[in-house]
């Protein structure tokens, strides 16, 4: 499910990855959710956001 683009920062979410289309100033994230995979990861460098999608899509 491709997420929502909202005009405010998601206030859960601190986000880093400056190239997403979702990144707001701030280390925010405007997507109205996000998805994290993958299923049993054992350490949260096994982690990442699939709702990414590069900037300008
Ligand atoms: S969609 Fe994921 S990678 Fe993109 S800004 Fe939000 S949390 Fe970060």
């Amino acid at each position: 499910m491709r997420a929502k683009k909202m005009d405010k920062p998601n206030q859960g979410i601190k986000c880093i990855v400056n190239t997403c289309e979702y990144y707001m100033r701030g280390d925010h994230c405007c997507a109205d959710m996000i998805e994290v995979q993958p299923q049993n990861a054992s350490a949260s460098q096994d982690t990442d956001c699939a709702t990414f999608m590069p900037q300008g899509r």
